[in-house]
């Protein structure tokens, strides 16, 4: 008898363990739009039709490849709503009674199909390097799992950037290179951008007339849908971005969304590029002479390392992680991450952009939004809900952990070995926000204060116990206890009376 392969909106790859367990002459594939997954979350409209018009390319390659696909569009009327309903439709269209599946990345998802009333498999996901034994492998028996220490083995596993045994230009990390403040001008004008084709535009019309109240705008879209394009974009930023990724990889522009950065982890996250194919490339543009190793060192640590990793942490901690709350935050999400007018002028940049382009890079994420959120003391679980809806590359399994773990240390310091939080002038080395700023950066206290100085004050002050024995933030506190006692007494007033009208809906 025949099965069912079920293959997810995320799972866009010919290889896919699903795929190749599957006998094409017997077997059918099931795709699906439906409701539930497109609104557990208020997803950002980019992301959905991104999602959905790749879904719909995909199904053309596998029928023209010879696969029988049942795809189901989400207003097709028989369409049931759910992939668990979808299953069962097929199974009694088809006769077809046990389903074979690639492991979703989210245990939601997981749940469902492993309870579902049908027979599923679920089959290890080798898109990834490093599969769930080697990471436990790894984790085991270690005080702290930090990610350095994994990436120098996922170095020697791949032999990405290796002479012999020794890493390429004899450090294994050029982190140090890679901090320059924001240049004066980018010679690179962004990630290829496509114009849509007719089945593109189907999904653009769908998506905005089913999701248009979503935040986020849809329209101009250009990203990629097929793997075909997704390599053409790849290609586009090693050869024209790539030797300049390493600099400027932390700098902030309110002109340039993107500087030199890759706009690939949305492709590489649905399936259409694989993340070794990608390292590969970019170690051999090194290996030509084409980029310099800060480059391309600093780009394969972020995939075989910090993405790896990530996923690593994510199935290690279990379902119960996204809901981790280390330091008791409590506040709700203020109405300007949700565009409210705002006149600090970097949250209000990272936020239009992010609502523009459903993308801001991995320093507007960590330094701007997830350094004001944690800093304002906003409820983990609903910073992990805006992160997952608003940008085009978020799926729980890399979302959760840089968002819970590395952004807000909700996880009490599994990733991050000391929260990452800053005053303004971090801000304002990394990036151009500050000039033009309703709020001066310079000013510690009164009247136009940048509320960054005073909130990163109140958060060292009220987490005290906490972190007052943390070798790495020593020097925070040194210079806090040394500030006068009246001038802590107002940094901290002042703190709190923001923090006040922010709670208050005020315009902040
Ligand atoms: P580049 O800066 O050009 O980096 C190259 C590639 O490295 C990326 O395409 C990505 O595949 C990988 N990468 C870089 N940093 C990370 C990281 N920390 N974790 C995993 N992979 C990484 N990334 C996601 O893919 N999905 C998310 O939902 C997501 N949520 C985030 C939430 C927060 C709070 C933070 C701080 C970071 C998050 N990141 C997430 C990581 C990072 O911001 C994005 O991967 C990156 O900005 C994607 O843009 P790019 O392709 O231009 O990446
Ligand atoms: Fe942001 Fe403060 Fe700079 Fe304004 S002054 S842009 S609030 S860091």
């Amino acid at each position: 008898v025949s099965r069912l392969v079920l293959v997810l909106g995320d799972q866009l790859s010919e290889g896919l363990s699903a795929l190749r367990a599957a006998d094409k002459d017997r077997d059918i594939v099931v795709i699906a739009e439906v409701m539930e997954e497109t609104t557990y979350v208020t997803h950002h409209p980019k992301k959905i039709a991104l999602v959905l018009a790749a879904m719909r390319q995909f199904a053309k390659r596998l029928t023209q490849a010879g696969w029988d696909v049942r795809y189901s569009q989400l207003d097709d009327t028989q369409n049931a709503g759910s992939i668990v309903g979808e299953l069962l439709r097929r199974s009694e269209e088809t006769g077809a009674s046990d389903v074979l599946v690639t492991e979703p990345g989210e245990w939601r998802l997981i749940n469902k199909l492993k309870h579902a009333p049908i027979k599923v498999y679920i089959l290890p996901d080798e898109r990834f390097i490093a599969s769930h034994q080697m990471f436990e492998t790894w984790a085991e028996g270690r005080k702290q799992l930090r990610m350095e220490y994994f990436y120098r083995e996922m170095r020697r596993k791949t032999g990405l950037l290796m002479e012999g045994d020794k890493p390429a230009g004899e450090k294994w990390n050029f982190d140090h290179d890679n901090r320059k403040p924001a240049p004066d001008d980018v010679a690179f004008d962004g990630p290829l951008r496509f114009e849509p084709d007719e089945t593109v535009q189907e999904v653009l019309s769908l998506v905005a007339a089913r999701f248009g109240e979503h935040f986020g705008t849809l329209t101009p879209f250009w990203f990629a849908t097929t793997r075909e394009q997704s390599l053409e974009a790849l290609d586009h930023f090693i050869s024209k971005a790539l030797a300049k990724f390493g600099d400027y990889q932390d700098a902030m522009l309110s002109q340039n969304r993107f500087l030199y950065h890759a706009i690939i982890s949305a492709y590489i996250n649905i399936g259409l590029l694989d993340p070794l194919e990608v390292c590969e490339r970019v170690a051999e543009a090194y290996d030509n002479g084409d980029v310099p190793i800060n480059a391309a060192e600093g780009f394969i640590r972020q995939i075989i390392g910090w993405r790896e990793y990530m996923r690593g942490i994510y199935f290690l901690e279990g379902p119960e992680y996204t809901g981790r709350n280390a330091l008791g935050h409590k506040r709700d999400l203020p109405a300007l991450f949700w565009g409210a007018k705002t006149d600090m002028r970097c949250l209000s940049k990272a936020v239009e952009q992010t609502q523009q382009e459903a993308y801001a890079h991995h320093i507007q994420r960590l330094m701007i939004t997830g350094n004001f959120a944690l800093l304002a003391g906003i409820d983990p679980a609903r910073v992990h809900e805006w992160y997952l809806a608003v940008y085009m590359d978020a799926f729980e399994w890399v979302e959760a952990p840089n968002t819970v773990g590395m952004s807000q240390f909700a996880d009490g310091g599994i990733i991050a070995s000391k929260p990452y939080v800053s005053s303004g002038a971090y801000i304002n080395r990394m990036s151009d926000y500050c000039k033009g700023c309703a709020y001066k950066v310079s000013q510690k206290t009164g009247e136009g204060a940048c509320p960054f100085n005073l909130l990163y004050w109140h958060f060292l002050d009220r987490h005290r116990d906490r972190f007052k024995d943390n070798a790495r933030m020593g020097n925070m506190y040194r210079t806090w206890d040394r500030m006068d006692g009246d001038k802590r007494e107002t940094v901290l007033s002042e703190a709190q009376g923001f923090l006040d009208r922010l709670e208050a809906g005020e315009t902040v």
